[in-house]
């Protein structure tokens, strides 16, 4: 990515890009700093710079084939090192380029603001914890040994060494007298879980939190108009970007129900045919959403109705005028079933389901069961 697309971290960016301009590149660098600020965002473009063809005063150009390559992270000389889990598999000795597929779709549908546990589930990691084994420290070790294919400069990014154990000393040797043009970047957010033989062979390169205003940017660029729902966004996620996009998330659900609500009642099929694409073309992540969203909407309605308007639901007033619409025509049986219903679409996305088919069957359903 350039760095015109990694949010805020203007300072950073600029003391990067000098040290490129000056030709004194720290060989092992470790950015660190709090879930959510862009650090392997920043790591991605900086190594993009690094190695593109037609540096930019201030970015790389995004377009000869080294930055295309390192946009899809394909790039022959750009090396990723990231927690794996232990599957059965016939050799024995798991290594990250195990992963590299599953690992390419995550960083771009995370658009470089990765979470641990969202590529544990991308990996579908169940209960497993993540490892960097010394398996794939051999294969660090062999990587970098061999020359560079096409660039100038090898690099490797390691995203979490918090997640190597001793067998990260495997490494020592090479970050500390690494092949010429051998770059490593650190992605961390926990210096005191790293091994200290590795902290203090590095460069500690701080990435501080997301400011409020290149948050409120950030936020303004994926849609947000409303000027109480900026703020309160912004002041719940803390400087953090993915806080950010799941707050942003569920007010998108919200609104997405309601009117999927509206319009399956009302038998509008134009309409919900035109939901269903909506929904089935958003990510997983935002189909999960809707349907936990779909699922504490009709758990309050539920006790609203059960108790005959005497719980005080907790909900928005637009919610609320929704729940009274509502509250005559449904009843609890119906609404413990279309409960159900939200609830195992849940799990079946989680699980792949075609979410065309899934939607269109949950608007149809729902309707026959509420009404
Ligand atoms: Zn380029």
């Amino acid at each position: 990515m350039k760095f015109s697309e990694v949010i805020g971290q203007g300072e950073l960016k600029q003391k990067l890009i000098q040290s490129v301009i000056d030709n004194r590149i720290s060989h092992a660098q470790m950015f660190l700093g709090n879930e959510g600020n862009g650090k392997l965002a920043v790591a991605l473009a900086f190594a993009q710079f690094i190695m593109c063809e037609n540096k930019q005063q201030d970015d790389s150009c995004g377009e000869c084939s080294s930055c295309k390559r390192i946009q899809k992270l394909i790039h022959p000389d750009l090396h990723f090192s990231y927690p794996i889990i232990n599957v059965k598999s016939g050799s024995g000795k798991p290594k990250c380029t195990d992963f590299i597929e599953p690992w390419r779709n995550f960083i771009n549908e995370s658009k470089g603001y990765p979470t641990y546990q969202g590529w544990l589930s991308s990996i579908e990691a169940d209960n497993k914890q993540g490892n960097i084994p010394i398996s794939e420290c051999h294969d660090i070790i062999h990587k970098l040994n061999m020359k560079s294919y096409e660039s100038e400069f090898k690099i490797l990014i390691m995203w979490l060494p918090e997640f190597l154990g001793k067998e990260g000393n495997a490494l020592l040797k090479l970050i500390e007298e690494p092949p010429n043009n051998t770059l490593f970047l650190f992605v961390a957010e926990d210096a005191d879980k790293i091994l200290n033989t590795i902290v203090s062979r590095t460069q500690i390169v701080k990435v501080p939190r997301l400011n409020d205003e290149d948050l409120s940017v950030a936020l303004k660029d994926h849609g947000v108009q409303d000027d109480g729902q900026m703020s309160s966004i912004v002041r719940l996620a803390n400087g953090n970007w993915n806080k950010a996009k799941a707050l942003l998330n569920k007010e998108v659900a919200k609104a997405t129900f309601s009117q999927w609500l509206a319009n399956s009642l009302n038998n509008r099929p134009d309409n919900i045919f035109q939901d269903m694409e909506t929904i089935s073309h958003q990510p997983k992540e935002e189909q999960k959403d809707f349907l936990l969203y779909g699922l504490s909407f009709f758990r309050e309605l539920l006790l609203f109705v059960s108790t005959n308007s005497q719980h005080q639901p907790n909900c928005t007033d637009n919610e609320l005028i929704l729940m009274q619409k509502l509250q005559s025509k449904v009843t609890v049986d119906s609404l413990k079933k279309v409960s159900k219903l939200f609830d195992q679409s849940h799990y079946h996305i989680e699980r792949n389901a075609n979410s065309r088919i899934l939607f269109m069957n949950l608007a149809i359903q729902t309707k026959l069961t509420l009404l």
